[in-house]
């Protein structure tokens, strides 16, 4: 639903949902780049803290989120719902409808599909049930849904969903988006994270690394970071569309 006339303009342009701080920067964290270079305000929306972590003491996430934020050129919330334990709920649909009614932005990403990480699989399906229900009227007529009715609805232009890379490479993804550019960007802000990933060789983010560079090779660039999308992209400009390396 475009803004109406006299409506005030979305506080963010793109509304990043991710289970755990270090989820958006993997996922897509060149895309985030990418779109802050180009004046996008963006928010990424952790549902927790992603506590505890093995390397490093409680609250040390929370500041290495704040930096590898910082290093994109994004905005951060955290939520405080329980790692390991997050749960497709109610509750925590209705906050992030509320979220996403409050920032009014263009786009919501979330993860892709999921299994390995019960986080992750939660996250997905709660991005997709507020952007749904935040585009819906009439909460003062629903018990427990009293919270969104001071708010207007507010629908997304798009849905998109990058790849949770703990999960095998797609064969089929909707686009990708060339990273090449801001590659060593995506990367200072994954090394933020010395909670998680040990500072040389990681194992993790190789193979992270590895499939961006394979969506690059299927494209023709360096690196790609690959999407799929709740519905099937249309243009007004059929000649927007990169080349790619076969046709
Ligand atoms: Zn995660």
């Amino acid at each position: 639903m475009p803004a109406e006339e006299g409506a005030p303009s979305p506080s963010f342009d793109a509304l990043v949902v991710a289970a755990h701080p270090d989820d958006a920067e993997v996922q897509m964290g060149g895309t985030l780049a990418k779109l802050a270079r180009r004046g996008q305000r963006i928010l990424l929306v952790d549902l927790t803290d992603g506590e505890p972590t093995e390397f490093a003491e409680p609250g040390v996430r929370a500041r290495q989120a704040t930096e590898a934020a910082r290093i994109l050129g994004v905005e951060r919330l955290t939520l405080q719902h329980r790692d390991r334990l997050l749960v497709d709920e109610p509750g925590i649909r209705l906050e992030l409808a509320r979220l996403i009614r409050q920032h009014r932005p263009r786009w919501v990403y979330g993860t892709g599909e999921a299994c390995v990480h019960p986080d992750h699989a939660a996250a997905a399906a709660i991005t997709r049930a507020a952007v749904f229900l935040a585009r819906l009227g009439q909460w003062e007529r629903v018990p427990g849904g009293e919270g969104l009715s001071d708010q207007e609805p507010w629908a997304p232009d798009r849905l998109f969903f990058p790849h949770c890379k703990m999960e095998p490479a797609w064969s089929e993804i909707a686009f990708a988006v060339d990273v090449s550019e801001v590659y060593e960007v995506k990367r200072q802000a994954l090394a933020a994270y010395g909670s998680i990933f040990k500072p040389a060789g990681d194992q993790l983010l190789m193979l992270y690394e590895a499939e961006d560079a394979y969506f690059g090779r299927m494209l023709g660039v360096a690196f790609a970071e690959p999407f799929r999308a709740a519905s099937p992209l249309l243009l007004d400009d059929p000649t927007v569309v990169l080349a790619s390396v076969h046709g």
